[in-house]
């Protein structure tokens, strides 16, 4: 066997394209890993229990240029592939709510365990670390990968799944991008992504700590969640989530009482007002949200002094107190940064590669998979999805 295929990368899509591509035989693999161990944030993911896959994935959860680019994977390798796939390598999933997968042990590192025993009990493959790959040349048939460290290897096939630039603590730092660059490869602009949403201040600052639970509503997208303010803006799962529709949304809102329309709020209001009327307003909502929300809410309503008795409330004020709870808007100012981010919005342009091989279009044997290329998906086990099928198509179609 002297062919030989360089996997750049060792994490979800790389791992998985490594032992897609041995199957064959007919080729030794070598994975080429910066860090100092494979998998780093696989471990990190889903909290500790890697949220796997979730088995409504479909284009409408996925972004990019592109999206559709996600169909050669659904026909080729998808959530019930997956699924095998890590049957097969000994992990039981779980199905919970909303379609996400885990595995029966909750464990990230069940997840990753049985890629390195698979890996670790096949012949033709190899880990190099840690490795940190920075160019990849092509001369003639062959390819060069050379470490910034100076080292120099070889290869007859190379694929890129170094990841993107999220949470660069996990090893992905975006160098996966100079090298498609080095190709003719365009890249589309890069953001994070399912992260925290920066807001302006002067609201949010001042409910620091305060959770609750709304509907958010972000990019003509809505999400029932907890939010957590934050002194730079919103966090909590919904907001997070919603993050991947960013683009150039100005405003997130929520709806901090979704089970009453604003006629029901309303009548629940002036009840209050009938029940309490010598109470002030700076306590007029204790019971209802936290004192702190509430005092919030009627600022931003224009109401003062919070001195004043409830009853003293007129219609208008009522009803702007109303319109405020019902869409309570922030002004977006940027997201956190890509340490905080889960995942890189945008990537090598996909037109540019086959959707059912993750080969490049530009140069033969050279593939891409996971989050180096322009598809993110929405939190739910959507990205790692992404990564296990793009590794998995490349590394069969370099194995061949
Ligand atoms: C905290 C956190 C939690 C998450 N939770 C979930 C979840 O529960 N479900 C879900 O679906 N998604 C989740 N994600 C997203 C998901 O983990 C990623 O989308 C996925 O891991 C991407 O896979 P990848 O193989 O493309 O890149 P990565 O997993 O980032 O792997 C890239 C690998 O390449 C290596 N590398 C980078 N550059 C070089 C180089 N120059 N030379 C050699 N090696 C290099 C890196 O060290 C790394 O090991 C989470 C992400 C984070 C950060």
């Amino acid at each position: 066997m002297t062919n030989s295929i360089a996997v750049i990368g060792g994490g979800a899509s790389g791992l998985t394209a490594a032992i897609a591509a041995a199957r064959s035989g007919k080729y030794s693999v070598t994975v080429y890993e910066s860090g100092g161990r494979v998998g780093r944030k696989i471990l990190a993911t889903g909290n500790g229990r890697c949220n796997m896959t979730n088995i409504n994935a479909d284009t409408r959860f996925y972004h990019g240029q592109n999206p559709n680019f996600i169909l050669g994977a659904k026909r080729g390798f998808w959530v019930k592939e997956t699924i095998d796939f890590f049957e097969e390598l000994g992990v039981v999933v779980n199905v919970e709510e909303d379609g996400k997968v885990y595995p029966y042990s909750n464990q990230a590192s069940a997840v990753l365990d049985v890629l390195r025993f698979k890996i670790d009990d096949t012949d033709n493959i190899r880990i190099m670390l840690p490795f940190e790959v920075k160019t990849v040349t092509k001369t003639g048939e062959r390819f060069v990968i050379t470490a910034f460290d100076g080292r120099q290897e070889t290869a007859d096939k190379v694929i890129i799944a170094t990841g993107g630039k999220a949470a660069p603590a996990f090893g992905s730092k975006g160098v996966g991008y100079d090298i498609l660059k080095a190709f003719g490869h365009k890249i589309t602009p890069l953001a994070p992504s399912l992260v925290q949403i920066k807001t302006e201040t002067d609201v949010v600052k001042k409910l620091k700590g305060i959770k609750l639970d709304a509907d958010v509503t972000l990019g003509g997208e809505r999400e029932y969640g907890e939010v957590l303010f934050t002194e730079y803006g919103l966090s909590g799962p919904a907001v997070f989530s919603l993050s991947s529709r960013l683009g150039n949304t100005k405003t997130v809102s929520l709806d901090i009482m979704s089970r009453y329309d604003k006629d029901e709020l309303y009548v629940k209001i002036l009840d209050r007002i009938a029940k309490r009327p010598k109470i002030t307003l700076d306590n007029f909502f204790v019971g209802m949200f936290h004192k702190r929300v509430g005092q919030a809410i009627l600022k931003c309503a224009g109401i003062e002094p919070l001195s004043r008795y409830a009853v003293t409330l007129g219609e208008k004020e009522i009803a702007r107190v109303c319109a405020i709870i019902k869409k309570w808007d922030f002004r977006i100012t940027g997201t956190m940064s890509w340490n905080n981010a889960q995942v890189t919005k945008g990537g090598a342009v996909t037109d540019e590669f086959g959707p059912e091989t993750m080969e490049s279009k530009k140069v033969k044997n050279l593939y891409a998979a996971g989050e180096v290329l322009d598809i993110d998906g929405d939190c739910g086990g959507y990205n790692l999805q992404w990564a296990w099928s793009s590794g998995y198509l490349a590394g069969t179609e370099a194995g061949k």
